[in-house]
């Protein structure tokens, strides 16, 4: 077992020499493809493959669907949150919200997270390890067979944080991307960060198309820093900075996410401080209602104080909206998505 790879960490190209080293021929790595994203994961059940074939795979490789532990739907029907079971054990959770426009994916990138932001329940019990980008993609292979619908849109804002595991997360892009695959187009994906400055210039470099957005949540650093740790390594200007060569290497506008916390982050001052530091900038205000996590004791403002906030920053220029919630009676809205379904139990 120790021996077998997860043929989804493979790309094209990569399982076309696997053939050639196995002595095999090359188009049998598109016909295995074929299968795998027509939800057929076991290799015995890929008619079109010569019995010995089937054998190799079976004695090397294995497809690395995870296992539904658990599956939980809201109570409007929208959104369903999976938890999934990896082969060593390791378990996260995924989310899928169905829009008037399609299914939107929620996907987690790391076990666990270890950037501590105080308000997000992902982080609670640290990082075990990162995912590779075929345990990235196994999620979608598994959420879209369990709900048997086209997924459009991924968002990489489950546990974990993307630019912590750059290249396997670009991997994942490129393999969603391919046309043999998934065939989602980058500007079909959002990826959040909490703000990894050199990690966000390099991904400026690679040109991709996708959407970025940045965990911001405080007008400056004193506020960020109590929220967020990483704040003390990296400051908003430097931030600024590198979200500005993101654009003008990319010209896609950036997101910057801002969870509107009561009496931390939501004064009139505050909005005014960040309509000031983004004016001029390429960028769009998505503010999210605080969501509880029982470990933070942290509340969300009135939809009237959000009203506010969010007017205020419209009236300097800025482009604002409000994140819709959706999954919070299952915890799968924002913040609440972690890793240990375990501690979750006797938590109840
Ligand atoms: N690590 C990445 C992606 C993860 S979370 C990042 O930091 O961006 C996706 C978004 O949900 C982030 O903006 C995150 O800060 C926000 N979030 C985390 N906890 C939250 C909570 N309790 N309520 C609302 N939003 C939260």
């Amino acid at each position: 077992m120790i021996d077998l790879k997860n043929i989804l960490d493979f790309d094209i190209n990569e399982l076309r020499n696997w053939m050639k080293e196995n002595g095999e021929k090359e188009f049998r790595a598109k016909q295995i493809f074929d299968w795998i994203y027509k939800d057929c994961f076991e290799f015995d059940q890929m008619r079109n493959l010569p019995e010995s074939l089937r054998k190799k795979l079976k004695e090397k490789l294995y497809v690395g669907i995870p296992e539904v532990v658990e599956k939980y739907k809201s109570r409007d029907g929208d959104t369903n949150k999976f938890l999934f079971r990896y082969m060593d054990g390791n378990i996260i959770e995924t989310v899928v919200m169905h829009y008037k426009h399609g299914n939107s994916i929620c996907v987690s990138t790391q076990f666990g997270c270890r950037m501590g932001c105080s308000f997000c329940a992902s982080t609670v019990n640290g990082m075990v390890r990162n995912m590779t980008c075929g345990e990235i993609l196994g999620q979608i292979l598994a959420a879209r067979k369990e709900i048997g619908e086209r997924i459009s849109n991924i968002v990489l804002m489950g546990t974990g944080e993307p630019l912590d595991n750059f290249e396997n997360v670009l991997k994942f892009i490129d393999l969603t991307n391919a046309d043999y695959g998934f065939n989602i187009g980058q500007r079909h994906i959002t990826l959040s960060t909490c703000g990894l400055v050199p990690q966000i210039k390099k991904l400026a470099d690679m040109n991709y198309q996708i959407t970025l957005a940045v965990s911001l949540h405080a007008p400056n650093d004193k506020i960020r820093i109590e929220m967020m740790p990483i704040a003390n390594k990296y400051p908003i200007n430097e931030i600024l900075d590198a979200c500005r060569y993101y654009i003008d290497k990319t010209n896609r506008r950036i997101t910057f996410e801002y969870a509107l916390i009561k009496g931390k982050n939501n004064s009139p001052e505050n909005a005014a401080e960040l309509a000031d530091i983004l004016k001029g900038m390429l960028c769009h205000v998505n503010l999210i209602p605080v969501n509880t996590v029982v470990e933070n004791g942290f509340s969300k403002p009135s939809p009237e104080e959000v009203n506010t906030f969010c007017g205020l920053l419209a009236k300097r220029g800025i482009e604002t909206t409000v994140r819709r919630e959706m999954g919070s009676d299952i915890n799968a809205a924002c913040g609440q998505l972690r890793r240990s379904y375990l501690k979750d139990q006797r938590s109840d």
